[in-house]
């Protein structure tokens, strides 16, 4: 197969999510009053409605539906005002309905869009003329959200056992309703991202913000949010859409970029050989890095949908919307652009630290405790050193941070600092002077490692001499050496430039 880049030159690839997200953050499943929980022993959190009693009678969870609606006010959706649940027939053990409970044509939030920053290649070839342009010279394409909408998550199977020579590897299967019942929102972009490196950003974006709504807690690995994706291809210059494929299993970041990029490269190569491309589900195996058919797609009818005659329609009023609406945060990008003004950070920087909110919220309480100029240098320790560490306070996150600024510590010598101080309640400061650190930037005795150090290094200081002003990073590094690594390289280099020079 052809490489991905290559492939995108003479074809545009057109991609939708759909991108489901339990909301972990409720404490009650979404129609009965079982214990949201999926550590505890499996199938604790079970009662007739959530297991399909005949005669049981679901209760809609009014938190999981103001939840809904937030996550549709943070994406610029419309908030509708009456919709429905309706029933999607299917049997399989996981439900023990045999339906599952989820919306019909209207949706609680529907028509809203995210915005995603793409590079500007991206942008150029983007026929639409949606794209602004944004203050760091990328591009802003809002990505259109058809809707989001409320169903309810299955049980779990855990497939277990497995003699030698049996097909499918598993001899039992066990279920775990605690997971049945689960509030679930389902997000469904129209197909308007056009590489798979687009659709990862996007997914990392919609992560970003339900994570600041705090409905979720938007783990990939436990499962709690997943994507399917959908790509077709045409070639660059038509409009028409092509046949897609449904990819299944993109249960991480990399997932979902690498089915696509080979998807798009499988699609390229049928199509290039005269073949047609079959609408399919498919799944990607990360192991073998290949989708493989799972099923030919389903039509909706198969489902008999039909609305749930045990729920009635929702009014949602306005008195409620704008509840909903007062209890969202500020969101991420709102954050990236009040650090921006504020402290003057890096737009990049920013746009990590506001992404995150708990990183965001540490970051802003750190930000009491140091001088507004060292902000940016707090953004950095935020971003580059403390991750690094397990246990952090506050104080000493603003120590380290103002000594860095002050130029008093090499980041080097910080990450030994903190090393030392991790898990401790001691300060950064006080190890920086015991062990002679802070005495060590004290430009007299580093003039005098920078004067040994010169004397022997004639040859590189006559290169310098010849115009050769590399050569200093050389110097930096003798004086390293001849310091213990105790000196400040910064230091070391102002003082070898003004020597060289003098
Ligand atoms: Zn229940």
């Amino acid at each position: 197969m052809r490489k991905l880049s290559e492939v995108l030159h003479d074809w545009e690839a057109v991609i939708g999510l759909e991108v489901h997200t339990e909301l972990t953050t409720l404490e009650t499943k979404m129609f009965c009053g079982c214990r949201l929980s999926h550590d505890d022993p499996p199938n604790t959190n079970v009662c007739p409605i959530c297991l399909g009693m005949p005669g049981a009678l679901p209760v809609p969870n009014r938190k999981a539906i103001e939840y809904i609606v937030m996550a549709g006010i943070a994406t610029n959706c419309e908030v509708m005002r009456r919709s429905m649940f309706y029933r999607k027939h299917y049997f399989y053990p996981d439900m023990a309905k045999n339906f599952q409970t989820t919306q019909g044509p209207v949706a609680f939030v529907m028509h809203g869009h995210l915005d995603l920053e793409i590079a500007g290649d991206g942008a150029k070839e983007r026929p639409d003329g949606t794209i602004e342009k944004a203050i760091d010279g990328s591009y802003v394409a809002p990505i259109r959200i058809l809707r989001i909408h409320m169903e309810e998550d299955a049980a779990k199977m855990v497939h277990v056992g497995g003699a030698e020579g049996r097909i499918g590897g598993a001899s039992e299967s066990l279920i775990d309703y605690n997971r049945c019942g689960t509030p679930l929102i389902e997000l469904v972009t129209e197909p308007d991202l056009r590489t798979p490196e687009e659709a990862r950003r996007f997914m990392e974006k919609l992560r970003q913000t339900f994570l600041t709504l705090g409905i979720s807690d938007c783990s990939l690995e436990k499962g709690s949010m997943r994507c399917d994706g959908n790509v077709s291809l045409r070639r660059r210059g038509e409009s028409g859409l092509g046949t897609k494929t449904e990819l299944k299993n993109l249960n991480s970041f990399k997932s979902l970029h690498d089915a696509l990029a080979y998807e798009i490269c499988r699609q390229a190569e049928v199509l290039e050989a005269g073949g047609t491309v079959l609408q399919e589900t498919r799944h990607w195996e990360p192991s073998r890095k290949r989708t493989v058919v799972m099923r030919v797609k389903e039509t909706n009818d198969d489902y008999r949908f039909f609305p749930d005659p045990d729920l009635a329609p929702f009014d949602l009023s306005d008195e409620f919307i704008e509840r909903c609406r007062a209890r969202v945060p500020e969101l991420p990008d709102t954050k990236r652009d009040r650090y921006v003004a504020t402290w003057g950070l890096k737009r990049s920087d920013a746009a990590k630290l506001a992404g995150d909110p708990a990183v965001a919220r540490r970051f802003e309480d750190a930000s009491h405790g140091v001088k507004p100029q060292a902000v940016p240098m707090l953004a950095n320790v935020m971003l580059n050193l403390v991750p690094a560490y397990k246990a952090l306070t506050l104080l000493q996150i603003t120590s380290i941070t103002e000594l860095l600024a002050a130029d008093a510590l090499s980041f080097s010598q910080a990450r030994k600092v903190l090393e030392a101080v991790d898990g401790t309640g001691k300060m950064p400061l006080a190890v920086a002077r015991d062990w002679g650190m802070l005495q060590s930037n004290d430009t007299e005795a580093l003039a005098a490692v920078v004067d040994e150090v010169l004397g022997r290094c004639e040859a590189q200081v006559q290169q310098y001499r010849d115009g050769n002003k590399k050569v200093v990073g050389f110097l930096v590094g003798q004086c390293m050496k001849a310091s213990k690594g105790a000196g400040n390289p910064k230091v070391f280099n102002q003082l070898l430039v003004q020597k060289l020079e003098g």
